[in-house]
């Protein structure tokens, strides 16, 4: 039997941890303007869990009402932005990809929110691109 896969991340000052024995079901890379804002980046790159796959370790993040349905979870020592989850689908929790041990062993299926992708940003990948939501 191969053992699960175990993925661990953590916030920049390691206040939050956290460990998931599962892959993730999805992953993409946002450029809507909310990510952009709330990340300090120029793309949010998320990837999906249900929620019981995520074990917090320490600290559980502090959670924004970013708007009505959705709630960005971040470390309230050092600011790292690092869930998100949308009230409508109780089941499911995202984290971001940036936050992981080794970010690279999660990639990206698609980019959403390109029609506000920033100008000067190229993406040579070749993954599927959405103008706005995927649903
Ligand atoms: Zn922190
Ligand atoms: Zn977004």
């Amino acid at each position: 039997m191969p053992s699960l896969p175990l993925l661990n991340g953590s916030c920049l000052c390691g206040a939050i941890q956290y460990q998931v024995n599962a892959v993730p079901f999805d992953a993409d890379l946002c450029h809507c303007r909310q990510c952009q804002k709330s990340t300090g980046s120029v793309v949010g790159a998320w990837m999906d869990f249900k929620r019981e796959q995520v074990n917090w370790l320490n600290q559980q993040p502090k959670e924004y009402a970013s708007s009505e349905h959705v709630r960005r979870g971040f470390c309230q020592h050092c600011g790292t932005q690092i869930s998100f989850r949308d009230l409508r689908y109780p089941d499911y929790l995202t984290l971001s990809i940036s936050s992981l041990d080794d970010p690279s062993s999660i990639s990206p299926n698609y980019h959403i929110y390109t029609n506000s992708q920033l100008k000067w940003l190229t993406i040579v990948d070749e993954y599927p691109k959405y103008k706005a939501g995927r649903s």
